[in-house]
């Protein structure tokens, strides 16, 4: 194995994101030689379209898939431990809350499910029953604000921050010599093909690369839904009651997290997403179909997210910082992921086409994987995966619903939905429409 890896090139697309970083990263860490790992993105890492290009995401260890335990307990060693990831984990400790009698009960169900899972979960995650015993934990939060709430504490949990992460391994696969395209460059169009076998890919400018192996690690470009958030912005002295506060989370309400080094606080909602409907039409398909397709922000810079979502945002910060409920919110955003109907990952080879690897199918809440993902991609291409992994990340097509995968309901769609689209197609589009009814 030793000598094939000095020998075999590999070609990451998405390398600029989160799955193709972490893939590109641990190429080199095993040994493969710098200048036959060539990544690909659209934009440099970190990529301004990545999900994981993002202020802060959630850490923390979470049983949603068979494989989850392994996984999370991998990530949270690496983020610990692991020299390019350790100062980008902020182990402040989660509180996952609930208040609904069917959410309270879905959080019980979580809870014993860390507790049987027999990794020593018990001593870092606490039953929180009474508004006190919350209030201990995140005096910050608001007695009125969380009647009736019971939460999990975790130890262990925090946030990451994110696009700072993957910067560092960028700079890591620049320093070591890895080679990469970007732009026209580095923006795949089409794989190419040795009979039913891929040899590499060529991207938009018409720029062929060829390779032994192809990961295709393009997140929310494979099909899609969006989730958003949007910034708020504290003064020196409110943001330094707010230090080391725990990441909050409830279900019905959304997240928050500790202010930035420049006061920022990242709130989030949460609901079942958005889908942006196309006809479009994929490599490899006969006519265009109708696919949720993500639209870049980088690409598309004055869209926001639609008016409702201003509404269950304020509600958010109503809920966990009413004391800054007047606060304007800033840097509004869209950031897409890709469910898979089971929220496993897809990481497979493609089933017809030899050597072309597919790395996706996030579910939205896999930006803690960074430090480990790309240890098991590289297990996939040298053919040493796991058989759980295997199983719960083949090709499988027909396994269900994935708009509406495990969430509550389905998503809405953005062409139904008014107030994120500010470019002038958008102005003409609503003009055509107000002068046709
Ligand atoms: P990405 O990181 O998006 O990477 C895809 C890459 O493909 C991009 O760099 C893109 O530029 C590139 N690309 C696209 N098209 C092309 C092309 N044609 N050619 C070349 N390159 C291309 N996860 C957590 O663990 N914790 C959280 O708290 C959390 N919070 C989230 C909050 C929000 C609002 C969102 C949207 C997601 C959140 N997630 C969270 C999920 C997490 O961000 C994603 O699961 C993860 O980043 C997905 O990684 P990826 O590599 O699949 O996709």
């Amino acid at each position: 194995m030793a000598a094939s890896r000095s020998t075999t090139k590999v070609i990451v697309v998405g390398g600029g994101g989160t799955f193709g970083a972490s893939t590109a990263l641990h190429l080199l860490r095993s040994g493969y030689t710098p200048e036959n790992i060539t990544v690909l993105d659209t934009f440099e890492i970190p990529s301004a379209q990545s999900a994981g290009n993002d202020l802060n995401k959630i850490m923390g260890v979470r049983l949603r898939n068979r494989c989850d335990i392994q996984l999370s307990l991998e990530a949270r060693d690496m983020w610990r431990n692991d020299e390019l990831f350790k100062p980008y984990f902020h182990n402040t400790g989660r509180l996952d809350c609930a208040v609904s009698e069917e959410a309270i009960s879905s959080l019980r169900e979580e809870y014993q499910e860390l507790l049987d899972a027999g990794v020593g979960l018990e001593k870092t995650n606490d039953w929180l029953e009474t508004e006190e015993q919350i209030l201990a934990k995140v005096p910050q939060l608001d007695a009125g604000k969380i009647k009736g709430w019971k939460a999990i504490f975790s130890e262990d949990g925090g946030w990451l921050a994110a696009a700072k992460a993957i910067d560092a391994i960028g700079r890591f696969l620049k320093e070591n010599g890895v080679k990469f395209g970007f732009g026209g460059a580095g923006s795949f169009k089409r794989p190419l093909f040795n009979g039913n076998t891929c040899i590499g890919v060529e991207t938009t400018n018409n720029t062929q690369y060829f390779a032994d192996k192809v990961v295709l690690a393009t997140g929310a470009w494979s099909p899609t839904l969006a989730w958003v958030f949007a910034h708020i912005q504290l003064t020196e002295t409110e943001a330094a009651a707010y230090k080391g506060i725990p990441v909050v989370y409830n279900e019905d309400v959304g997240f928050f997290f500790e202010p930035n080094e420049h006061g920022v606080i990242k709130v989030c909602d949460e609901f079942p997403g958005f889908s942006h409907f196309q006809q479009h039409q994929p490599y490899g398909a006969t006519s265009p179909k109708s696919i949720s397709v993500p639209r870049s922000h980088a690409q598309n810079p004055t869209d926001t997210y639609p008016d409702q979502s201003d509404i269950t945002i304020r509600r958010a910060i109503d809920t966990y910082l009413p004391a800054f409920n007047g606060k304007p919110l800033f840097n509004k955003t869209m950031c897409w992921c890709t469910d898979t109907a089971d929220s496993s990952l897809l990481i497979c080879e493609h089933p017809e086409w030899k050597n072309f690897f597919l790395a996706t199918g996030d579910s939205g809440h896999s930006f803690k994987l960074l430090p480990n993902i790309g240890k098991h991609i590289v297990e996939l291409l040298e053919g040493t995966l796991s058989e759980d992994l295997a199983s719960d990340w083949k090709w499988r097509p027909g396994s269900g619903d994935a708009l509406r995968s495990r969430r509550g309901a389905p998503p809405q769609d953005l062409a139904d939905l008014p107030g994120w689209r500010h470019d002038a197609v958008s102005q003409c589009a609503v003009r055509a429409r107000k002068f046709s009814t």
